[in-house]
C-alpha cells in the first residue's frame, strides 16, 4: 500500500506560503532575530519528507541572552506592575487572537506535525485558545491567607500571612506531539502567575510556537516576558535546564530527558515540574456497553496516531468478550483513512519524524518476533513519509517489550482477563508509568472501586481522552511530578511567603 503524497504546502494559502519561504527567526527580548551562530536548522513535512522552512538553530549563547532578557523582564519591566486584572486581560486576548488565527494555526500544525488539518482545528487550536481563556481568570483569584499563631500567643501578637509570589524565571521545554497545545498549556499559566518564560520549542515542531510568538506580541505582552528559543535538546535544551539564573524547569516529554533534566536541575536545586511518558491500561468489563467501549478503545489509542502520553495503549478485556472487542477495534483500525494531513479526508497521518518511524517500527518488530499476532496492521506504510498502519496485537506476554515500553505510535496491546479482581488490578498497575487508565462497565459502584485502586493521575470511566483546562493532569510514578492545568498548575509557578508582623 502506498499512500498518495505529493506537495502538501502548497495546499496551503500564499500569505503562509512566503512566511514559511522566509528563515525562521527566533523571540528574544520582544525582538525577531536568528542564532548569534548564525546556523539555521531545517524542518520536514513528515508526509512528504520536503522540507518546510528553515529556522534559527538557538544554543546556549541565545538561551543565555534570553534568559537575561526575561530575568529583566521580571524584576524591572512593566510586566511585574501590571495590575492582576490588567494581565487577565492580555492572557484572554492571546485566547482571542490564536481563535482569529485558527486556520492558519491549524495548517502549520498540519504541515509541521502530520496530524489531520481537520483535527487540528477542532482540537489543537481551539483548545490552546481555551487554555489561555481559562488561566486569564486564575489571575484576580490567586489570593494567601491569614494564619493565626499559637507558639508564641503568650509573649506577644502577631499579624501573620502568605503572599504567593511567581516563582521568577521559567525555563520551559516541550515535545512534538501537541506542539501549539503544549505552548499553550505551559505557557498561560507561568503568565497567569507573573512569571517570565524561556520556552524551548521541539527541533520537529517549531512553527506554531514561533506564530504564537507573533500573536503574543500582538496582544501586548512587553519585551522578555516571552522568549522562543527554537533549536536542540542537547545544545539550547541542556542549557536551559542547567542554567545558573533559571528559577524553574517545566518539562513535558520523555521520561529519559526528564531524568536528565532533573540531573542538569540538581546543581542549583531548581524547581522541576515533569509531564512524561505513559503505558495507560484501558479495562473494558464484560457488561460494558460494547460499542461504546470499541470506539473509545479505538480512539484511545489511535487519536493523535498514537502519539500521546496518555494513549490507552495497553487494552485489558474480559474474557468472554476479548475476541468481539479486539475485532471490532481491529476493523475500526483497519477502516482508518491514513493520508496526508491538508487532505480532508485523512482521519491519521504519518507520525512526526524519521526517528520516531524507525522507534515504531523496531519495537513492532520485537513484539512480532517475541510471538505476539497483529489482528490488523503490524508495518510501515509505503516508501515515503512516515507512515504506519494502525496495529492491533494480541497473544503477547507481561515482559515483552511492546507491553513494558511507550511506543508512542498507533500500536495497542491487547490482553484478556477472567475476573474483575486483585490480579487484574496488578496487572493494569504493572508498569513504572501512572498517566491515565480507562475502565469501561455499566456498573458504576465498581469502576469507582477500580479507579481508586488505578496508580494513575486521570481515570476515565465510559470515556477515554476527555481533557479540560479546568482538569488537571500529570502523572504518578515516572509518568512526572507536579500536574498541569486546571488551578493544581498554578502551584507548579508559585512561591509562598509567609510574612509575620509584631502588632504588640
Ligand atoms: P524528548 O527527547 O524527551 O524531547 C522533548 C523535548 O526535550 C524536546 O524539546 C527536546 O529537544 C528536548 N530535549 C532533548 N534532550 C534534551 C536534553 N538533554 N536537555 C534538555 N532538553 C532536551 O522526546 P522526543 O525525542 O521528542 O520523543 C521521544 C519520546 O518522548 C517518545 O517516544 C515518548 O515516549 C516521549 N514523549 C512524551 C510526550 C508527553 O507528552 N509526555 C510527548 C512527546 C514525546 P529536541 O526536540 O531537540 O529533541
Ligand atoms: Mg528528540
Amino acid at each position: 500500500m502506498n499512500i498518495a503524497v505529493s506537495s502538501t504546502i502548497d495546499r496551503v494559502p500564499a500569505a503562509l506560503r512566503g512566511w514559511l519561504a522566509k528563515p525562521r527567526p527566533m523571540l528574544i527580548n520582544g525582538k525577531w532575530v536568528m542564532a548569534k551562530s548564525g546556523k539555521t536548522f531545517d524542518v520536514h513535512d513528515p508526509a512528504t519528507e520536503m522540507k518546510l522552512a528553515s529556522v534559527a538553530e538557538g544554543d546556549a549563547a541565545d538561551i543565555d541572552e534570553a534568559v537575561r532578557a526575561a530575568r529583566r523582564a521580571l524584576e524591572e519591566g512593566p510586566w511585574s506592575r501590571l495590575s492582576p486584572a490588567a494581565r487577565g486581560r492580555m492572557i484572554h486576548r492571546i485566547g482571542d487572537l490564536i481563535l482569529a488565527n485558527l486556520d492558519e494555526l491549524a495548517q502549520l500544525e498540519s504541515l509541521d506535525n502530520g496530524k489531520p488539518f481537520s483535527v487540528a482545528r477542532v482540537a489543537d487550536v481551539p483548545l490552546s485558545a481555551d487554555m489561555f481563556h481559562y488561566m486569564s481568570g486564575w489571575c484576580t483569584k490567586i489570593e494567601g491567607k491569614h494564619i493565626p499563631l499559637s507558639a508564641l500567643a503568650a509573649g506577644g501578637q502577631y499579624l501573620s500571612f502568605t503572599r504567593p509570589e511567581p516563582i521568577g524565571v521559567v525555563g520551559q521545554i516541550i515535545p512534538w506531539n501537541f506542539p501549539l497545545l503544549m505552548a499553550a498549556w505551559k505557557l498561560a499559566p507561568a503568565l497567569a502567575t507573573g512569571c517570565t518564560v524561556v520556552l524551548k520549542v521541539a527541533e520537529e515542531t517549531p512553527l506554531s510556537a514561533l506564530r504564537l510568538g507573533e500573536i503574543l506580541m500582538e496582544a501586548g505582552l512587553p519585551d522578555g516576558v516571552v522568549n522562543i528559543v527554537t533549536g536542540f535538546g542537547e545544545t539550547a535544551g541542556a542549557a536551559l535546564a542547567a542554567h545558573p539564573d533559571v528559577d524553574k524547569v517545566a518539562f513535558t516529554g520523555s521520561t529519559e530527558v526528564g531524568r536528565l533534566i532533573v540531573q542538569a536541575a540538581s546543581r542549583d536545586l531548581k524547581k522541576v515540574s515533569l509531564e512524561l511518558g505513559g503505558k495507560s491500561p484501558n479495562i473494558i468489563l464484560g457488561d460494558a456497553d460494547v460499542d461504546a467501549a470499541i470506539a473509545g478503545a479505538t480512539a484511545g489509542i489511535f487519536f493523535n496516531h498514537g502519539q500521546c502520553c496518555n494513549a490507552g495503549s495497553r487494552l485489558f478485556v474480559q474474557e468472554k468478550i476479548f475476541d468481539k472487542v479486539t475485532a471490532g477495534i481491529a476493523a475500526n483500525a483497519a477502516r482508518i483513512k491514513i493520508g496526508v494531513g491538508m487532505d480532508p479526508e485523512t482521519e491519521m497521518g504519518p507520525l512526526v519524524s524519521e526517528v520516531q518511524h524507525g522507534r515504531v517500527k523496531g519495537i513492532l518488530k520485537s513484539g512480532l518476533e517475541e510471538g505476539a499476532r497483529a489482528l490488523t496492521g503490524g508495518s510501515a506504510i509505503g516508501n515515503r513519509g512516515y507512515f504506519v498502519q494502525p496495529t492491533v496485537l494480541v497473544d503477547t506476554k507481561p515482559n515483552m517489550k511492546v507491553v513494558r515500553e511507550e511506543i508512542f505510535g498507533p500500536v495497542l496491546v491487547a490482553t484478556p482477563f477472567k475476573d474483575a479482581d486483585d490480579k487484574l488490578i496488578a496487572a493494569a498497575n504493572d508498569t513504572i508509568y501512572g498517566l491515565a487508565a480507562g475502565v469501561w462497565t455499566k456498573d458504576i459502584a465498581k469502576a469507582n472501586q477500580i479507579a481508586n485502586r488505578l496508580k494513575a493521575g486521570t481515570v476515565w470511566i465510559n470515556c477515554y481522552h476527555v481533557f479540560d483546562s479546568a482538569l488537571p493532569f500529570g502523572g504518578y510514578k515516572q509518568s512526572g511530578w507536579g500536574r498541569e492545568m486546571g488551578q493544581a498548575v498554578l502551584s507548579n509557578y508559585l512561591e509562598t511567603k509567609a510574612i509575620t508582623t509584631n502588632i504588640s
